[in-house]
């Protein structure tokens, strides 16, 4: 059996592992072991793919905000071009007025506005939040410029086969992959997405309680044109989103959050249903047909707070995760973040602002 050696492995290729491993590969000799055939094949490759300050509560909306200008505008040796698509947000109520953290640019639309914005709005909407700040992300161009970051510093990436168990003695992580190889390393990174307490449980690491929750969305053609750059629009009480997608098709989604166990999610008929129901019930587009459906997991804390940090009772295990619905937006912060403490390094100026411990998993000790 052949030995290899690393100074960190990264489980998990998806934007977490991805990403990290791009910020600390010029530093440290790090290999991403990814279970599938391809990177970005499971929450990466499905998201909704937009950036949304007001999303996920203010701390959340720290590590987003302080993301914004890099997605935008990111080094020349990164990426020729952003990765963002100005649209705009338009939270809606049939209520009194949205809340959402102070930090995030909002204005008020009273009903005529929203008319002249959302032609067929159902009259039961009578008040909205526009957010100018929000965008479409590139998800697949950004994956791949941290993939080809992360190359070009050294890295190496192993795709189709995974960590089946890991044993850390005499300071060091001895990994026995799926296909029987051996790997070791004195820092094991947990980037498993779905599977990250699957992948502390394999580690002989006590898991800290993430709960994959599945989201459906649905690509519906509509009886409407004109639907590209309309902004994304949501109920702000949480029981739908959509947006235009092509010139008389949109993205919709129900919202939904099912608590699944660590799989390849699909979407359920049900859901799709539903998802079409509370979309009828929002404006009176007449829908012609289900063009695609897909699923994918969001996956959370016990307090939907992302998790960097070494565990603190196991050495050299490094937790990367519970990025919930915000893993894309948040990526160039976390990653640079999670990157200061791994390296145990002044924090980017990028985040210099934020406070690591808000992530630690030290909070649930
Ligand atoms: C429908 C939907 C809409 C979303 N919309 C948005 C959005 O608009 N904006 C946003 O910012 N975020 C959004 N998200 C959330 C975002 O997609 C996730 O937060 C992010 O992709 C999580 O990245 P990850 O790398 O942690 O997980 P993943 O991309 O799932 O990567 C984890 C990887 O670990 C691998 N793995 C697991 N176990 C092992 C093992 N034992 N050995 C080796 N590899 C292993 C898996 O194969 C997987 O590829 C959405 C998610 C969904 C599902």
């Amino acid at each position: 059996m052949e030995m290899h050696d690393f100074d960190v492995i990264i489980i998990g290729g998806g934007i977490a592992g991805a990403s990290l491993g791009a910020e600390i590969a010029a530093e440290r000799r790090t290999l991403i072991v990814e279970a599938e055939d391809h990177c970005g094949y499971h929450s990466t490759g499905r998201s909704a793919a937009f950036f949304l300050e007001s999303y996920g509560g203010p701390a959340v909306a720290d590590l987003t905000i302080a993301s914004g200008n890099f997605l935008d505008q990111p080094p020349a040796n990164f990426s020729e071009r952003g990765f963002l698509g100005r649209r705009g947000a338009v939270h809606l109520s049939d209520n009194g007025w949205p809340e959402l953290p102070s930090s995030v640019a909002t204005h008020r639309i009273e009903r005529d506005e929203l008319e002249a914005m959302i032609p067929g709005i159902r009259p039961r909407w009578t008040r909205a939040l526009f957010e100018p700040a929000c965008a479409d992300i590139d998800v697949a161009a950004l994956h791949a410029a941290y993939l080809r970051q992360f190359k070009r510093a050294g890295g190496e990436v192993r795709c189709g086969s995974g960590l089946q168990r890991a044993a850390f003695g005499d300071g060091r992580w001895s990994v026995s992959l799926a296909d029987g190889s051996a790997l070791e390393s004195p820092v094991l990174v947990n980037a498993g997405g779905a599977w990250a307490d699957r992948v502390a449980e394999a580690c002989g690491v006590e898991p800290l309680g993430f709960e994959p929750k599945r989201r459906t969305m649905v690509q519906l053609r509509v009886g409407r044109s004109g639907l590209k750059d309309l902004p994304l629009i949501d109920d702000a009480a949480g029981t739908f989103y959509f947006k235009g997608e092509g010139e008389g098709s949109v993205w919709l989604s129900p919202h939904d959050e099912i608590p699944t166990d660590p799989c390849d999610a699909a979407p359920d008929e049900i859901d799709i249903a539903i998802a079409i129901d509370r979309f009828e019930a929002a404006v009176d587009w007449p829908v012609e047909r289900v063009e695609r459906s897909w699923a994918g997991l969001r996956t959370f804390a016990p307090d939907r707070l992302p998790v960097y940090g070494f565990d603190l009772r196991v050495p050299g295990f490094f937790w990367c995760a519970g990025q919930g619905g915000f893993g894309i937006q948040t990526s160039p912060a976390a990653a640079k973040l999670a990157a200061a403490v791994l390296l145990r390094r002044d924090p980017d100026p990028m985040v210099a602002h934020i406070d690591a411990a808000t992530f630690s998993p030290a909070r649930f000790d």
